[in-house]
């Protein structure tokens, strides 16, 4: 009966530190997929503010064309100036010269005004740009750190489990379920001590009569409260 205590007592311990390597390593991947993450959200921040800068660059190109179109129009319009015969002709090509000028004039503004919006936007792709190139360098000085701590831990954890493996098998198999069962119900903590007539596990008192049984250490029982295995110090 006491060895099967030491042996859950053993098995308790390595459970833990198990646990802090699982958790541990948990931490370590979500730390690495933080960065992919990071990555990801700015990388698509940069390909649309590239899609926006291509489609205001490319209706820029087709306003440039418009005014090409303007301008002709105004160099065709003004040589017919020295035919015109009467006054009323000259006039009416006057007017058609000074709509044909404003109309250059809008399409000139707003290709400025596209211009102005590339120019805006090509400033946050700079800024985008580098943002992602500061994650992707910190990812990697850092995934390198992480990726050894995993491969670090990794071996510990096949070592540990080895060692849990062979302890877990001198238990018998009833009392190695109720073991585990609590492990997981009473978050890492099976195993509670009982002294003073208490179980430290819930700080309850337990019954006299299993108290002084438990002192006699001849058969392994449960705290009727808090239901974990109680064991009590013993001399050695
Ligand atoms: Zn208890």
């Amino acid at each position: 009966m006491q060895n099967q205590m030491n042996l859950l007592k053993d098995l308790q311990e390595i459970d833990q530190e198990i646990s802090v390597i699982e958790a541990t390593r948990k931490d370590y991947r979500n730390e690495l997929a933080g960065f992919e993450a990071d990555a990801t959200r700015v990388q698509e921040m940069v390909d649309q503010l590239s899609d926006e800068i291509a489609m205001l660059q490319q209706s820029e190109g087709e306003l440039q064309q418009d005014l090409l179109k303007e301008k002709d129009n105004v160099v065709r319009v003004e040589a017919r100036l020295p035919e015109i015969q009467t006054q009323k002709e000259y006039v009416a090509v006057l007017k058609e010269i000074e709509t044909a000028k404003k109309s250059n004039k809008d399409i000139a503004d707003q290709v400025q005004a596209k211009n102005l919006e590339v120019t805006t936007l090509e400033a946050d792709l700079e800024e985008k740009n580098n943002e992602l190139a500061a994650i992707n360098e910190k990812a990697d000085a850092r995934g390198a750190e992480l990726q050894q701590l995993l491969d670090e831990s990794e071996a510990v954890l096949l070592k540990r489990t080895k060692t849990r493996e062979a302890v877990a098998s001198e238990l018998p198999i009833t009392l190695l379920r109720k073991y585990q069962t609590l492990f997981q119900r009473r978050a890492g903590l099976a195993l509670a001590l009982a002294t003073r007539g208490a179980c430290m596990g819930c700080n309850m008192q337990l019954p006299p009569q299993q108290y002084n049984r438990l002192l006699q250490v001849a058969e392994i029982q449960t705290c009727p409260h808090c239901n974990r295995i109680l064991f009590v110090e013993t001399e050695v």
